[in-house]
């Protein structure tokens, strides 16, 4: 059952409806939910449930009525994110898992470490022992096997999953594996799920061969009920009359099972249909069914496998198909789930962060000395490192796979309006949150050489929105001078720099004039004194909480889109006008993959958390798609 406590309940009384169900025999979990806090009580014993209804602390007591309970969506509402590692699995996330069916040797198993985790797969899975269905066949490495996988996976930085097929082999495993695996032959194996559950460690649990869904998610609670609470689902295939693959993939049993339970689901398109072939439409569908995740065996010689050859991938095909389930992510509102490997960060990271050994680095587009810069700097003091970026998207990347702890990104200027293209690729990565903004004033100086005069200069360079905001100053002083469009501000102070010529000038900031030894000549050149750009910080959701501005949050970001009725969009907003709510910003941006449906960016005043906690529930029930951005503190200049 579940029970539901009162938002002002006591500590004193929460242990005392928790020892109360203890005693008679529950066991009890307690869920914090974005609403109210619940404790779930499963056991073998039934007691009324109006004595637990008068205990103090309680609103009121609800029955789970599926046979599994701690698995059950009505216990818990919000996806479980399984934590493997680094690696989180559920939510928005794809995680892609990949691997031979067997280990084999170190030879191989380092290779195909090395090129899955190159082509973006986040763990490493291998078989060291080996249910096979002929006696004859190879059956694993054992303990070695264990030994060899867990080597590949320190050395490419991934956490491994390996199949347990004994109770009296899960403590030895317990030593190597992040993740068990309960393969589908055992599924049912009550005595394995009770000793692997008690772990308490991720556990990935197969379909059984022939298990309806209900049975899988008993083999579930099997698992949770012993004491863990990190639980992968895997659908791999069931058997049916169709011989035509190994088994028949069962994907509309995602979307179902996602809806019965909080536990993330993911598919294995290898076992599903035994040919090399069908692994990667299939990975394709089982991403669009709306998984968390695949589970694919690869392997570098896939004719020599000791085991499941003909259905494992060659690496350059598994590379292709991780591209794919990229592309595909955003259609499905998912992005890839990305960890930066250890020694990779250093490398990328810049080698200004490794010089000055900083550990926490933020992002931005363009060369040192960009307005983007001035924007880091605005938000963060000077511990923080920062990565320049040739593109947006290169921004993004960094944030997202946590080369980058933040990206200081421009959304919008007060001449030339919204940035599309980071708006877009908000959209594209929801694993990111808006912790933050800052508005930077753009300030163009006219930068030379030291000793340049206004006479020598024939050329000047800049962005063309630089030459733009500057047309009566140029105009004015140096009215022979020719105007040179160039890729950024910074970069064309860089060009300066770097060519040595007196006959040159940049239009950039004055922090590009420092930075590249140059001089501003003409200071505060722009035409419209009110030039603003506004940047918004972005951070990986589970680092959100990392970024502390001082001023209190007063501004929340939204994106939403609606269905092709009349009237959809006006209801939203509707909602935000009859709350008195501020609504300072709207756009609207095609969805990729989605011809003429379009996707709404809202930023709002944000009121009271009551008040914006009600309207998001209303919104969500008037929308197709529904995303809180981000929750921040407003820029001031
Ligand atoms: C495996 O993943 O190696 C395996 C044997 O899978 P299944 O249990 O799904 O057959
Ligand atoms: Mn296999």
């Amino acid at each position: 059952m579940i029970v539901i406590l009162k938002q002002g309940i006591t500590p004193q009384e929460k242990d005392k409806v928790r020892d109360f169900l203890t005693e008679k025999g529950f066991i009890v979990k307690e869920i914090v939910g974005q609403q109210d806090t619940i404790l779930g009580a499963v056991g073998k014993v039934s007691i009324d449930p109006r004595t637990v209804e008068l205990l103090p602390g309680v609103s009121s007591v609800v029955p789970i009525s599926k046979p599994y309970k701690l698995a059950s969506r009505e216990l818990k509402k919000e996806d479980t994110i399984v934590h493997v590692g680094k690696v989180s699995i559920g939510g928005n996330r794809v995680a892609v898992i990949a691997g031979p069916c067997a280990v084999e040797n170190y030879d191989q198993i380092m290779t195909i470490a090395e090129s899955v985790r190159e082509s973006g797969a986040v763990m490493l899975r291998g078989g060291a022992f080996k249910p096979r269905t002929s006696p004859y066949a190879f059956q694993g490495l054992g303990e070695e096997g264990l030994k060899l996988l867990k080597k590949a996976g320190d050395a490419f930085d991934m956490p491994i999953t390996s199949e347990v097929v004994s109770p009296s082999d899960v403590k030895m495993m317990a030593e190597y594996v992040d993740m068990f695996q309960i393969g589908a032959r055992n599924m049912q194996n009550f005595e394995l799920l009770k000793e692997v559950g008690k772990t308490g460690m991720p556990v990935l649990l197969k379909r059984g061969l022939a298990a309806t869904i209900e049975e899988w998610l008993m083999a579930a609670e099997y698992l949770m009920a012993s004491g863990t609470d990190q639980v992968v689902l895997c659908e791999r295939g069931i058997r049916t009359y169709e011989k035509a693959t190994r088994n028949t993939l069962d994907c509309s049993a995602i979307p179902v099972v996602q809806k019965l339970t909080h536990l993330p689901v993911i598919g294995d398109p290898s076992h599903a249909t035994g040919i090399r072939d069908m692994v990667a439409p299939m990975s394709l569908a089982i991403v669009a069914s709306g998984a968390s995740g695949i589970i694919v065996e690869v392997h570098n010689h896939p004719e020599n496998a000791l085991s499941d050859g003909p259905q494992s991938l060659y690496p350059s095909q598994f590379r292709k198909l991780v591209h794919d389930i990229q592309a595909l992510c955003p259609v499905v509102g998912k992005s890839l789930e990305r960890v930066p490997r250890k020694t990779v960060i250093a490398e990328q990271a810049g080698k200004e962060e490794k010089k000055n050994e900083q550990s926490v680095t933020a992002a931005f587009q363009g060369v040192r000395g960009a307005y983007s810069e001035l924007a880091v700097r605005r938000a963060f003091d000077e511990s923080v490192g920062v990565l320049p970026c040739h593109t947006f998207t290169d921004a993004f990347d960094a944030v997202s796979s946590g080369n980058a702890k933040y990206a200081v990104l421009p959304i919008e200027n007060t001449l030339g309006g919204t940035i599309y293209d980071n708006l877009d690729l908000l959209a594209m990565h929801p694993e990111l949150t808006v912790v933050g903004e800052v508005q930077v004033r753009i300030q163009h100086d006219l930068i030379v050489l030291p000793g340049t005069q206004l006479e020598d200069i024939k050329k000047v360079y800049s962005h063309p929105q630089g030459l733009k905001q500057c047309r009566t100053f140029l105009e004015k002083e140096l009215p022979d001078a020719e105007q040179v469009a160039f890729f950024d501000t910074a970069g064309a102070a860089e060009f300066v720099a770097k060519t040595k010529d007196k006959s040159i000038a940049a239009i950039a900031g004055a922090p590009a004039a420092e930075y590249y030894g140059l001089e501003s000549l003409r200071n505060g050149i722009e035409s419209d004194a009110s030039n603003y750009t506004r940047f918004y910080i972005l951070s990986r959701e589970e680092n959100a909480g990392i970024y502390r501005s001082q001023a209190p949050l007063d501004k929340a970001s939204i994106s939403f889109s609606v269905s092709d009725e009349s009237g959809s969009l006006m209801n939203v907003l509707h909602l935000i006008a009859d709350k008195g709510v501020n609504m300072t910003k709207l756009e609207s941006r095609p969805i990729p993959g989605k011809p003429w449906e379009y996707l709404f960016f809202v930023e709002l005043q944000l009121p009271d958390r009551g008040t914006f906690d009600t309207l998001c529930e209303e919104m969500k029930e008037k929308t197709v798609t529904f995303r809180v951005l981000g929750l921040y503190a407003s820029a001031i200049e």
